[in-house]
């Protein structure tokens, strides 16, 4: 159950309406949003009795039952898709929007390279790890806080918006400094401290799917982020560990319309880390344009043989060129669809 308090609802108002609910033996969390208190419900009670004594309680604008166990992110709850600003870009909204740049920031001229190139090509942010999560102890963690300064530069040059990744909740406050978007990768995706930690973040987050992580388990995770506070979550589908070995993961393309059904997020996918091949990257981006996603998160690398982390899987910037110059004409009929919808749901 969802209870919307009205806009300026007294505490006493607020406090009454968790005394109630806790009676019907639920468990209360409430998001205190700068306009109005949402209260989230949880747990097994006698949900129309309590329905219907919290309908009536003073300064409640609304309540609604909702069967999801993701009760903030889900369609029930809201209708219409949530658009979330990004240095000024809207992400769910009418644009397609294109993050790319590199596995992880290397030095000053790689990246900047890189984001002059991806702008000149049409992404609209860039995307580049400074803290990397690695499967050995041995490989390269990242620049840390020079990369991050490193972004702030090419940010400074190119006007690209920032999504950098965050790995621990130590470091949320130092990377929300320099980052636009806060990216939380697939090994992350129920790491609970970080995820509430990036509740109090004040900026948005992009949500990659865990390798062996089900829909549902993803939608739990985001649920966790706006539970805490913050509502600005984008989901990205990134591929999943599965038998096949002829690629790196395997690309749960249905993941993009199951999850526009499921959530009002916007759901980008991520064909690099999907597929593991420079190859494969074009096809599956222009089915995640097909499917619906509200954008991609590509790897671009100036020179992708000497990239030390995913080079394998990233873009030269000319096929980065050729890659959205292919895919305009996608993105058009992807625009038209777009405002289509929303003028039915008008
Ligand atoms: C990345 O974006 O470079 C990355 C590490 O992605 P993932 O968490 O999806 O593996
Ligand atoms: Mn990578």
């Amino acid at each position: 159950m969802i209870i919307s308090m009205r806009p300026h609802a007294t505490r006493e108002e607020i406090d009454h309406v968790c005394e109630r609910i806790r009676e019907f033996g639920y468990k209360v969390h409430s998001i205190e949003g700068e306009e109005r208190v949402v209260i989230g419900v949880v747990g097994v009670g006698d949900v129309t009795a309590c329905l219907e004594s919290i309908e009536s309680a003073p300064g409640v604008e609304s309540a609604m039952r909702i069967s999801a166990p993701y009760k903030f992110v889900s369609r029930e709850f809201k209708k219409d898709d949530s658009v979330i600003k990004v240095n000024g870009l809207d992400i769910g909204g009418e644009e397609f929007v294109v993050m790319a740049g590199p596995c992880s920031v290397e030095s000053e001229r790689q990246i900047m390279e890189t984001a002059e190139g991806v702008a000149a090509a049409g992404a609209q942010m860039l995307r580049g790890g400074a803290f990397k999560p690695r499967t050995s102890p041995y490989d390269f963690q990242g620049l840390e806080l020079e990369g991050l300064k490193l972004l702030r530069k090419a940010k400074e040059a190119t006007g690209l918006g920032i999504i950098t990744e965050v790995m621990s909740d130590r470091d949320v406050e130092l990377v929300a400094e320099y980052a636009d978007c806060m990216q939380v990768g697939a090994r992350n995706m129920q790491n609970f401290a970080l995820l509430k930690s990036l509740g109090a973040c004040g900026r948005p987050v992009l949500l990659k799917r865990g390798l062996s992580s089900t829909i549902k388990e993803l939608l739990m995770s985001a649920e966790y982020i706006v539970a805490h506070g913050n509502p600005s979550v984008i989901l990205c589908e990134r591929g999943i560990r599965t038998f096949e070995t002829a690629t790196r993961n395997t690309c749960d393309i249905a993941a993009v319309p199951v999850l526009n059904e499921l959530t009002h997020l916007p759901v980008v996918l991520d064909p690099s880390h999907a597929t593991g091949k420079r190859s494969l990257v074009p096809a599956l981006s222009r089915a995640g344009v097909a499917v619906g996603a509200d954008g991609l998160i590509v790897e671009v690398h100036p020179c992708p043989e000497k990239a030390v982390s995913d080079g394998a899987q990233s873009l030269t910037l000319e096929g980065f060129r050729r890659m959205m110059s292919d895919l305009e004409a996608y993105i058009r009929l992807w625009k038209q669809t777009r405002a289509a919808l929303t003028a039915t749901a008008v």
